[in-house]
C-alpha cells in the first residue's frame, strides 16, 4: 500500500499544488474561514466522503475503509490565516489586503485534501475509519481545537489516535521530522496594569512612581523561573510591552505591561501563574500602587505519544528513506493541536518546506513566508499513509 500511496501522491501532486495556491490566494482569518470551509466541503463531496460541520466553519469528514469498526484514526489540518500584509510577488499572492497564509495552513489543508482523495481511492486496501478534521482558528485563543473537542470531535466515533502536520522552513524540503514526548510549549498571556495617583515628576514623595514600579517588576519577574523552576524543565517568561507616560515632567497614573509565559509541564505552568500573580501584587502594593493582573490561559504544551511517534517515524523512514527523517527539535512556540494531544495519543510532526537553493528560508508569521511546493507531494502522501496504517501501529 505504501507504493500505491506514493504513486497516487506523485500523480496528484500538481492538482494539490494548485489547490494550495487557490487557498493561499484566498486566505481567511481565524473563526471566519467560510469560503475555505465551503471549498473543503465541495472537495470532500467530490471524493464521495460524507462530513459534518462543527464550530461553525470546521469540517469533519468520515471515510470508511475495509472493516470500518476495527479502529478510528484522526488526521487534522488547520485552515486559518493571519492578519499580515503579504509581500511575496507571486501569481497566487493573497487577494485579501492584510490577510495572509503566513503559517502554511493553506499547505496543511491542501495536503489533507490530497490524503483524503488518495485514501478514498484506496479504501478497499486499508482497514478502519479515518476522521478528517479541517479545523478553524488555530492562530487565536481559545483555539479551534478546543471548540471542536467541546463539540464532540473526539467522540462518535472516538479516534484512538490523531496526527497533525506543520510546515517548517528550517527543515529542508524532502524531509520530515518526528519527536516523542513534549515538543511545543504552552502559551499564556499576561496583562498587568499598575495604578497610582500620578503627579509632578519633581515631587515623587506625593505619589507612587508607576514607571519605577513597572521597571522593578520587569526585573523581579525574571526570578520566578530562575529561582523556582527545575533548570531541566523548559520555561520562558517574556515581558513584551510597557506602555505609560508621555512627557518629561509627569509621573503617569497608569502603566500597562504585557507578556507571555511558556512551559512544557502543566503542574509547573499553573504554579508559575500563581507565583507571577503573588510576586506582582506584593511588589506593586509594597511600593504604594495598585495592580490589576490577568493571565489569559491559552494552549497547553504539545505532548506527542512516544509509541505512536516512534512508529510514525519508522513508517516515514520506510516511505522516504531513513536519511530524510529527522528528530524534531524542541521549540517554545505554541500550537492548539496540544488540546487533542492531552486527550488521546497524538503525533504532531514537521514537513520540511525550506529550500536554500530556491531562496526559501524565511520563517512563519512574516510577510515573505513561502514554501517549496515540492513538499506537498510528501505531505499528502505521509498523511494518507499515517491514516491508513495508524502510524504503522495498525499493521
Ligand atoms: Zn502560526
Ligand atoms: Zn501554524
Amino acid at each position: 500500500m505504501e507504493q500505491q500511496i506514493k504513486k497516487l501522491a506523485r500523480q496528484y501532486a500538481s492538482e494539490f499544488v494548485a489547490i494550495r495556491r487557490h487557498l493561499h490566494a484566498n486566505p481567511e482569518l481565524s473563526y471566519v474561514e467560510f469560503e475555505t470551509s465551503r471549498f473543503v466541503q465541495e472537495k470532500l463531496t467530490s471524493y464521495g466522503i460524507p462530513y459534518e460541520i462543527k464550530a461553525t466553519t470546521g469540517v469533519i469528514g468520515l471515510l470508511k475503509g475495509k472493516n470500518p469498526e476495527k479502529r478510528v484514526v484522526a488526521l487534522r489540518a488547520d485552515m486559518d490565516a493571519l492578519p499580515i500584509i503579504e509581500e511575496n510577488d507571486v501569481p497566487y499572492k493573497s487577494s485579501k489586503p492584510g490577510i495572509m497564509h503566513a503559517c502554511g495552513h493553506d499547505v496543511h489543508t491542501a495536503c489533507l485534501l490530497g490524503a483524503a482523495k488518495i485514501l478514498s481511492e484506496l479504501k478497499d486496501e486499508w482497514e478502519g475509519t479515518i476522521k478528517l478534521i479541517f479545523q478553524p482558528g488555530e492562530e487565536k485563543n481559545p483555539g479551534g481545537a478546543s471548540l471542536l473537542i467541546k463539540e464532540g470531535v473526539l467522540e462518535n466515533p472516538a479516534p484512538e489516535s490523531i496526527f497533525g502536520m506543520h510546515v517548517h522552513s528550517s527543515l529542508p524540503s524532502g524531509k520530515l521530522s518526528f519527536r516523542g514526548g513534549m515538543v511545543m510549549a504552552s502559551a499564556d498571556e499576561i496583562y498587568i496594569t499598575i495604578k497610582a495617583k500620578g503627579g509632578h515628576a519633581a515631587a515623587p514623595q506625593f505619589t507612587a512612581d508607576t514607571i519605577y514600579i513597572a521597571s522593578s517588576l520587569v526585573v523581579s519577574l525574571q526570578q520566578i523561573i530562575s529561582r523556582n523552576n527545575n533548570p531541566f524543565n523548559p520555561s520562558v517568561l517574556s515581558i513584551t510591552a510597557i506602555q505609560g507616560g508621555n512627557t518629561t515632567n509627569v509621573i503617569p497614573s497608569e502603566v500597562k505591561l504585557m507578556g507571555t509565559f511558556r512551559a512544557m509541564d502543566e503542574a509547573w505552568r499553573f504554579k508559575a501563574h500563581d507565583l507571577i500573580k503573588k510576586l506582582s501584587t506584593s511588589l506593586v502594593e509594597s511600593m504604594g500602587a495598585a495592580i490589576d493582573i490577568k493571565i489569559d490561559v491559552g494552549y497547553p504544551f504539545v505532548l506527542n505519544n512516544e509509541t505512536l511517534s516512534a512508529a510514525a517515524h519508522k513508517k516515514a523512514a520506510s516511505y522516504l528513506g531513513a536519511e530524510h527523517v529527522e528528530e524534531t527539535e524542541l521549540r517554545m512556540g505554541a500550537e492548539d493541536f496540544a488540546f487533542y494531544s492531552h486527550k488521546i495519543p497524538a503525533c504532531f510532526f514537521r514537513l520540511g518546506t525550506g529550500n536554500i537553493a530556491k531562496g526559501i528560508t524565511i520563517g512563519g508569521h512574516t510577510p515573505t513566508f513561502n514554501i517549496d511546493e515540492d513538499a506537498i507531494e510528501i505531505g499528502m502522501g505521509m498523511m494518507a499513509l499515517l491514516g491508513a496504517t495508524n502510524g504503522g501501529l495498525g499493521e
